[in-house]
């Protein structure tokens, strides 16, 4: 049987959401996954990887400080090791760091944020975005191991009731790059690369003391994250870990729901895959209009308490 490695992130124990899909993934071609986590608390994230169908994880545990090369130089020995035809790992900001290390690695090429993945005859195909989002190709792999990353809330977690044996490994010390600490910006927050619903405000908000319209409908879902275009970001109104698009974070949420956002390509580029996307504008020329799958032509400013509160009724009503 086909093997696929995937790297799979944990925080706290608890295997990322989009490392669960990126094991779906793997498992939607019909070979066995060996997850591979590192960081405290990675055995851990084992009973939820191996509930995901990973059928064997290891446990990467190192004392000293992360680096990435050591980490790739580690995940490309297993590869090889297992004699893996693939690496995935999800195009988060880690996956992104490691996946084109592992692929060097493994004297490989990369395939990243794909959207699709298919195994036939021993082959890969996948399907990733191209030109922000205009195109969608699709690609065959040549490859003699597949490296990839999977785009967040596209693939499934794979629903299996199995159980991951576990090994533990001591992981490589010392690379050239050493993480020394990380700053969380936004703590408590949810992030918008993680929530099935994103509500994004744009520059037709006016100013950031009106984002709290957007921050209210965010709530009144109870599980949205609230998104930003690059322009609020760069007047300085909303943090930089909103940002949608092609220099910021790309998502896919179930919902998307673009407040005074005009629709520039950039901005389409970080979220035209989300499943159903609600435009609110004032023009109904806007662009964003032209991907959106329900429109509502108005002022935010009067549109947004009525939807609110409308939201906040239909929950309390479920
Ligand atoms: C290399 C490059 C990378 C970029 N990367 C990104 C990126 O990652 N993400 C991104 O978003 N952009 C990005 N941009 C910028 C992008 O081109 C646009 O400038 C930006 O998305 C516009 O933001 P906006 O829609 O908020 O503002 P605007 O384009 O100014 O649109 C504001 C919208 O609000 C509407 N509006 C005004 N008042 C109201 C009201 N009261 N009620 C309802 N609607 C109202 C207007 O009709 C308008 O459509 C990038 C640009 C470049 C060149």
């Amino acid at each position: 049987m086909t093997t696929i490695v995937v790297f799979a992130e944990q925080s706290g124990g608890q295997a990322r959401r989009a490392s669960l899909e990126c094991v779906g993934a793997a498992r939607s071609t019909g070979a066995e996954v060996t997850a591979v986590v590192s960081g405290k608390q990675a055995q851990a994230s084992a009973a939820g990887l191996g509930a995901a169908g990973a059928a064997k994880v290891i446990c990467l545990d190192g004392t000293g400080p992360h680096s990435p090369d050591a980490t790739a130089a580690d995940l490309a020995k297993i590869v090889a090791e297992l004699g893996a035809k693939a690496f995935l790992a999800a195009a988060t900001t880690l996956g992104k760091d490691l996946a084109p290390r592992v692929a060097a690695h493994l004297d490989s090429t990369l395939f990243s944020d794909v959207i699709g993945l298919s195994a036939e005859g021993g082959e890969f195909t996948v399907v990733r975005p191209w030109l922000a989002g205009k195109a969608i190709a699709t690609l065959r792999s040549t490859a003699g191991v597949l490296c990839a990353t999977t785009r967040p809330n596209v693939f499934a977690p794979a629903a299996s009731a199995g159980q991951a044996s576990v090994e533990q490994r001591a992981a490589s010390s010392g690379g050239k790059v050493l993480v020394t600490g990380i700053e969380a910006k936004s703590a408590g927050k949810l992030d918008v690369k993680e929530a099935s619903v994103v509500v994004s405000g744009g520059r037709g908000m006016k100013g950031p003391e009106n984002f709290g319209l957007i921050e209210n409908l965010a709530a009144a879902f109870g599980n949205a994250a609230t998104g930003a275009s690059r322009a609020v970001v760069d007047a300085g109104w909303r943090p930089h870990a909103e940002q949608v698009g092609q220099t910021g974070k790309t998502v896919a949420p179930k919902l998307y729901i673009a407040v005074g956002i005009s629709g520039a390509i950039q901005h389409l580029a970080g979220m035209r895959t989300s499943k159903v996307i609600v435009a609110i504008n004032k023009d109904k020329d806007a662009p964003i209009f032209r991907v959106a799958d329900y429109g509502i032509v108005g002022d935010a400013f009067e549109v947004l308490p009525a939807l609110t509160e409308a939201v906040r009724a239909a929950r309390a009503r479920h």
